[in-house]
């Protein structure tokens, strides 16, 4: 009966709910102990320069290599770190270890900078600023290497406290850059009330360019736009040589994707930009 089918399907969804639950916990207590054991690695996925093919800069991408599991995914990890607030240690420890592998590549004499992303929970926090200004000082890093990335849904949160976060940021050196471009539901007013200097296109748009006119009319509006503000561009999840060709074609200056190269181990990565 329906009745029957009711109740069955609440059960069915509370054990789903438990299941969820335990699956958080779990996953809770173990970034906990992978904070302590340092068990996170950071990667790093070039980004191009699509008129000249040469490598200008890279995204930092965490990758927690977690015992009798392997590699989990940040796409999994950073939700539990947000929503417990683990992910303010994890962002600090990121923030450290790119700030030294950038003093790495400037030893090589790889004039690279590295791209950082920050989550809302992080930029809520009001010890990140003097944590990152601490960090740069004692790196003697020029902080012009040095961008983050925040996505549009940390921007409507609390505006001017953003704003004086920016600007301080700016201050620096730091250079900011939007994530996902295009998917969020911000007006587009804070392009210029914000010491903003990247846009990135989101992958969404990209996987689909061809042969759908209205993603190529959203990419082509974005770069367009983001000329007339003098911002630069980067479209993410470039997969493909037609991708690649219509953004030349659009003159899209910055490129990321696997087309290129997929996140790399250091290591890899300095081999790469090498060659
Ligand atoms: P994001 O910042 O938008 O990063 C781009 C994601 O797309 C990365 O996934 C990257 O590996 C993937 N990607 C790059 N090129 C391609 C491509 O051509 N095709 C496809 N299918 N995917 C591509 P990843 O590394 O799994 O990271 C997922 C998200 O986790 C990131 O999205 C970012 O929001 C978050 N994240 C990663 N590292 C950190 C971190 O250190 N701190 C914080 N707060 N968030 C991070
Ligand atoms: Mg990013
Ligand atoms: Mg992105
Ligand atoms: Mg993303």
């Amino acid at each position: 009966s329906a009745k029957q089918n009711i109740k069955s399907s609440i059960q069915f969804y509370s054990t789903d709910l438990k299941d969820d639950a335990l699956k958080r916990m779990d996953l809770e207590s173990a970034l906990r102990e992978a904070i302590e054991k340092e068990q996170f690695e950071l990667y790093l996925q070039p980004i191009l320069d699509l008129a000249s093919g040469r490598i200008v800069q890279a995204e930092v991408l965490l990758r927690w290599d977690r015992p009798g599991v392997g590699m989990v995914s940040p796409a999994e990890f950073i939700p539990v770190a947000e929503q417990t607030g683990l992910i303010v240690t994890i962002g600090k420890w990121v923030i450290k270890e790119a700030i030294s592998l950038l003093m790495d590549l400037h030893r090589q004499h790889k004039y690279i900078k590295l791209s950082v992303n920050l989550s809302p929970a992080q930029v809520s926090d009001n010890g990140l600023l003097n944590f990152i200004k601490k960090s740069i000082v004692s790196s003697e890093i020029d902080a012009s290497y040095l961008e983050l990335e925040l996505t549009e849904g940390v921007l409507v949160n609390d505006f001017d406290r953003i704003s004086e976060f920016l600007v301080e940021l700016r201050a620096l050196g730091i250079t900011i850059a939007i994530d996902d471009f295009g998917t969020g539901y911000s007006s587009l007013s804070y392009l210029q009330k914000l010491p903003i200097d990247f846009l990135k296109i989101d992958q969404s748009f990209i996987f689909e360019l061809i042969g759908n006119d209205s993603n190529q009319a959203i990419v082509q509006a974005i770069i367009g736009m983001a000329k007339s503000l003098k911002l630069k561009v980067i479209a993410e999840g470039v997969e493909t040589e037609a991708q690649r060709d219509l953004l030349k074609e659009y003159c899209c200056q910055f490129v990321q994707g696997y087309l290129f190269s997929k996140p790399l181990e250091y290591k890899a990565f300095c081999a790469l930009l090498n060659t």
